[in-house]
């Protein structure tokens, strides 16, 4: 079927909740969706718009996909392959496809790559961006299918969507996505006789990533010599490339040595940007996630699982903060913490139990550590003995009694500076320090 064009800007397609948590990628459909329009340009970066990490009802990273497509102006770009045909991308477009026909051929790539029994599909086909609070909503809040459907409909937008359709909130959000931050993701994915298999990935070209590409970002977790590219579910992703410069995406995807990759592509997204994050907030609502300044209240305790928690003082009262057994050496860094020192946690709160889930925090100050030990004698200055649970001390050498400890300073195993917990504990929305051009703050 050729296409009809009219004047005008590139078309949006953007679709969202086609995969379960066994099966498919909802970025291998934008893949798919491009090998559908052979005759249609790519336009711009195919996108990768993550979502409230918080959403209860999402199979994995809550991410939406968006591409753009028209008849490219300009010099093209190389983004991808697909089977034998180089993909390229236009930095704009000449003329505007027909809408209701590219929702038309859209249609059927979407029952195909869609896990109709585990999933609630939505497809958008739209000649302009929805207004972009609602990405904004979309990325921090819960919001309805309604707002979605409203937003599309004030832009003329083409839907069509399966099950209940909750998708069209995830796909009309990544379609009105502004960039304010912006990453990059070059994903790989597996030949299909392959899916399900375990992935042949050097280990070694992915430890090297950050010392060869520094613009690269979540790359290998050295402590546990885990490549953090590499997904373990049964998804047709083979390993996906996280960084600041597609430029050096593109090079970094060449230097690893792999099991043969069946298609790459190129995505701009807003993982690493923190955007899920509110910083002005009069409330804490579960189901968002904050920056909250206040000061510890509690000793950190480890409960049953292995997860850290303690209580923060927070404009809204007292919060309880939790570090997950995850987040492993982390966990450390925040038993570190003691009654009195002042930080910044961030993280998402979540419902049950009303906690907030730390992604990474800042000590701003450290309260003294006061160590208590025994006391030396007044009269011989030898070290007296605990006389006994609440009964003081006694000087083995002349008798003499003392009823208090010795209390003096020791040293802090923290120091004032930003923590995050390890690569493959990371949240894709979670901007690393290396991104905010820190690193992570030596321990004593
Ligand atoms: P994957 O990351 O593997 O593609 P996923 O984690 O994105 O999967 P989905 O199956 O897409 O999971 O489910 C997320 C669902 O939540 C979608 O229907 C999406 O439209 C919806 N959704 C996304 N953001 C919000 C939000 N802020 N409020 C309400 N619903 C949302």
């Amino acid at each position: 079927m050729s296409i009809s064009y009219s004047p005008g800007d590139a078309l949006i397609i953007a679709a969202d909740d086609t995969d379960s948590s066994t099966w498919m990628c909802t970025t291998f459909l934008a893949t798919e969706l491009v090998r559908a329009l052979p005759d249609l340009d790519v336009i711009g970066l195919p996108r990768l718009v993550r979502l409230n990490p918080a959403v209860p009802w999402k199979t994995r990273g809550n991410g939406a996909i968006c591409i753009r497509v028209g008849k490219g102006a300009g010099l093209p770009r190389l983004i991808g392959r697909i089977g034998e045909r180089d993909v390229v991308s236009y930095a704009r477009s000449a003329e505007e496809p027909d809408a209701d026909e590219v929702l038309e051929r859209c249609r059927p790539v979407l029952e195909r790559w869609s896990q109709i029994e585990d999933s609630d599909p939505g497809l958008v086909v739209c000649p302009r961006p929805p207004r972009p609070d609602l990405y904004l909503r979309a990325v921090s809040e819960i919001i309805a299918k309604e707002d979605a459907v409203a937003a599309l409909r004030e832009v003329d937008a083409r839907t069509y969507e399966l099950n209940s359709g909750r998708g069209l909130i995830g796909a009309a959000a990544a379609a009105s996505w502004v960039p304010r931050d912006r990453t990059y993701e070059v994903l790989t994915y597996r030949r299909q006789d392959l899916w399900g298999s375990p992935r042949e990935v050097s280990s070694k070209d992915v430890s090297l990533l950050d010392e060869r590409f520094p613009s690269t970002f979540n790359n290998y977790d050295a402590l546990t010599g885990r490549p953090a590219i590499v997904p373990h579910t049964t998804c047709p992703i083979l390993y996906g490339i996280r960084g600041d410069s597609p430029m050096d995406l593109y090079e970094a995807h060449r230097s690893i040595h792999s099991e043969p990759v069946d298609r790459w592509l190129l995505f701009i997204s807003n993982q690493g940007t923190d955007d899920h994050i509110l910083r002005e907030w009069t409330d804490l609502v579960p189901n968002r996630s904050y920056e909250v300044e206040g000061e510890v209240l509690s000793p950190p305790r480890t409960v049953p699982g292995g997860h850290v928690i303690f209580a923060l003082s927070s404009r809204a009262g007292p919060l309880e903060c939790a570090a997950y057994e995850p987040s492993k050496g982390f966990r450390d860094l925040v038993r570190a913490l003691v009654p009195g020192d002042t930080v910044k946690v961030v993280g998402e709160l979540r419902e049950q139990p009303r906690t907030l889930n730390l992604e990474k925090f800042q000590v701003i100050s450290l309260a003294p550590a006061m160590v208590r030990s025994n006391p030396p004698c007044p009269r011989c200055g030898k070290n007296m003995k605990s006389a006994g649970r609440g009964q003081g001390y006694r000087c083995r050498r002349c008798g003499t009694a003392a009823d208090r400890p010795r209390i003096s300073a020791g040293q802090r195993a923290l120091m004032p500076g930003w923590y995050e917990p390890p690569v493959c504990s990371r949240r894709h929305l979670s901007k690393p320090l290396k991104r905010m051009g820190l690193t992570s703050t030596i321990v004593v």
